[in-house]
């Protein structure tokens, strides 16, 4: 991967914003450097401050010899595009759990790659994420009537179900494709592999999502070493954040959150914590409906992170520099999350941007 050229350790670039011609490949620090390549939370199409549509959840972390992926939010095929990441370099993926601003550009990503990687070296990429919540999640209190949920399962699946039914709904393009084109199947381009939990101590998905534990090693390869530990996004559950352990420096990912203990051992002493934000005082009224408005605020107190939460996450975990992302709204300007961080934290601090690139050891931008 060492082959954009040379930059500056401080020098952050947005795809968007640079001088970079949209038919040539981004000039790309050294690595090991992370790519934000979305940055929106929440499962809807948002305008930032600018008036630019943000994509959903979605980060790289680029290697010496390729590059990983850790949530796929919708439009993460066309910033990995934009930010010159091949899918022929891609080591791994990484999902954090399974709501769907986190998993909404999969499916292209699946079916696109039997066209843009090669299976004749005879490796797979990993696809590592949630498995089964084992049970269906309870109803919110907040209602006031009692529906039959016919849809739902009563035991929703976790990654590899997801995976096996994604590719069942595609089956007319992928049985065209795979005769007639001859393309791989998706399932000899991706080794998908749910996060075994059954043995951690202590979890319940309705009662219990982050019991206290030791972190799980789920990945290892030459350049990376990959730890998931169960964060409190109840009642999404199992839901993960990661550690990415590399040879110079490391990266936590909180995914998607609550203050968090388990989060805060995980991340201890890291390089970079990538840690999700909500700010609840912006969040416009979006359902007319009061139960599903008073719920879904229910939802967000309950499993998401302030601003200045996520700074006391970082100043107890002794972590160098703090990014936050998965901003919730993400029209909030960046000066107000800044301010809103300031008020526990006082080390870097970086609100992130679509396709913006931090080298990981350096002291980064500091907003
Ligand atoms: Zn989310
Ligand atoms: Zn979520």
């Amino acid at each position: 991967m060492r082959n954009q050229g040379k930059t500056s350790s401080y020098e952050v670039h947005n795809a968007e914003s640079s001088q970079t011609d949209r038919n040539e490949r981004p000039t790309l620090p050294e690595p090991p450097h992370i790519i934000t390549l979305g940055t929106a939370g929440g499962p809807s199409w948002q305008k930032d401050a600018a008036g630019t549509v943000r994509n959903g959840t979605s980060t790289a972390l680029v290697t010496e010899n390729g590059w990983y992926l850790i949530d796929c939010g919708q439009g993460t095929g066309r910033a990995l595009a934009e930010s010159g990441l091949s899918l022929k370099d891609l080591r791994g993926i990484f999902i954090t759990h399974l709501h769907s601003d986190h998993i909404a550009d999969l499916s292209s990503l699946v079916l696109f790659a039997p066209f843009m990687r090669s299976t004749s070296n005879g490796s797979r990429i990993p696809l590592i994420g949630p498995g089964s919540r084992g049970k269906s999640s309870l109803r919110s209190e907040r209602a006031t009537k009692r529906e039959a949920i016919s849809l739902t399962s009563i035991n929703p699946g976790g990654l590899e179900h997801l995976f096996k039914h994604l590719v069942m709904a595609f089956e007319a393009d992928i049985d065209d494709r795979t005769n007639d084109t001859l393309a791989d199947h998706p399932s000899r381009i991706f080794d998908v592999r749910d996060i075994a939990h059954s043995h951690v101590p202590g979890f319940d998905p309705n009662e219990n999502v982050s019991p206290p534990m030791h972190p799980l090693l789920i990945f290892q390869d030459d350049d990376v070493t990959v730890e998931a530990t169960l964060v409190s996004h109840h009642p999404m559950a199992p839901a993960y954040a990661f550690r990415f352990t590399t040879s110079d420096g490391i990266v936590t990912i909180s995914g998607d959150t609550g203050p968090c203990k388990n989060l805060v051992d995980l991340a201890r002493g890291s390089d970079v914590l990538i840690h999700e934000a909500i700010l609840l005082e912006a969040l416009p009224r979006k359902f007319e409906n009061q139960e599903m408005h008073d719920a879904t605020l229910d939802h967000h107190r309950r499993a998401h992170t302030s601003p200045s939460d996520a700074g006391l996450v970082a100043l107890e975990a002794e972590v160098k520099t703090l990014i936050l992302h998965h901003l919730v709204p993400v029209a909030v300007p960046e000066d107000i999350w800044s301010s809103e961080t300031r008020k526990t934290w006082n080390g870097p601090l970086i609100i992130a941007q679509d396709c913006n690139h931090y080298q990981i050891k350096t002291p980064i931008m500091s907003c």
